[in-house]
């Protein structure tokens, strides 16, 4: 299989090929389609098996042809992450797939100050990185609005989950529109995460690697 066999528009493939890569991994094989039909995954796959991109390309493709403006304060796809390495890391990710699309990247965590987030927020972005604890602290300073959120991605849960943020990341659900997509990856599936997976996500197709 090759990346232009799954649909992928012309983009998305042009930044392929500069990064090298012809041939999706396993679960961007299997999670790319379902995604590009606007179906709700919920995945169980390790870090290194290319689920980064398995989310990013098709959540880039669905936001290009949609080609609406994030609204101030607002952001049309969250992707919650445990780490600031990993938001970091993600966030990259999108960048460099969406290189050929002008669209707004941000990545905010904690331990730095809020005052440049609460900047680069104001006038919106299009994919927003995020580890929960910021995310709610600028939801709570007004800074964050979560009410045209197109697209959820909860990346490494069962990370998130041991770190404890299943209240946070129950908060943030709760500020979202219930009609959006929503991809769940995961590492290990514990009943916990099944529990989270069985109220965030909207008759999920399984994926695993
Ligand atoms: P991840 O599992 O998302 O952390 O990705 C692991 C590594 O594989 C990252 O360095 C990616 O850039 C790389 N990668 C992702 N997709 C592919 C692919 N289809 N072919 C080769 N490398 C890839």
């Amino acid at each position: 299989t090759l990346f232009a066999d799954l649909g992928l528009a012309e983009p998305l493939l042009q930044a392929l090929a500069a990064e090298g890569y012809a041939h999706p991994t396993p679960i961007q094989e299997q999670s790319i389609p379902y995604l590009l039909a606007g179906k709700d995954v919920l995945g169980l796959a390790q870090t290194g098996t290319g689920k980064t991109a398995a989310f990013a390309l098709p959540l880039l493709h669905r936001l290009d042809i949609e080609k609406k403006r994030a609204m101030p304060k607002s952001t049309r796809v969250l992707v919650l992450t445990p780490t600031r390495e990993l938001a970091v890391q993600v966030a990259q990710n999108f960048r460099s797939y969406g290189s050929r699309y002008r669209l707004r990247y941000a990545q905010v965590f904690g331990g730095v100050g809020m005052v440049p987030q609460i900047k680069t927020m104001a006038g919106g972005v299009d994919i927003l990185v995020a580890t929960p604890g910021r995310l709610l602290d600028l939801m709570g300073q007004n800074a964050i609005r979560l009410d045209s959120v197109e697209a959820l991605v909860l990346d490494e849960a069962d990370r998130m989950l041991d770190m404890g943020f299943i209240q946070p990341i129950r908060r943030i659900v709760a500020a979202l529109p219930k009609a959006r997509q929503t991809v769940l990856f995961s590492a290990t599936m514990p009943d916990s995460i099944l529990g989270l997976a069985e109220s965030v996500l909207h008759c999920p197709v399984r994926v695993e690697v």
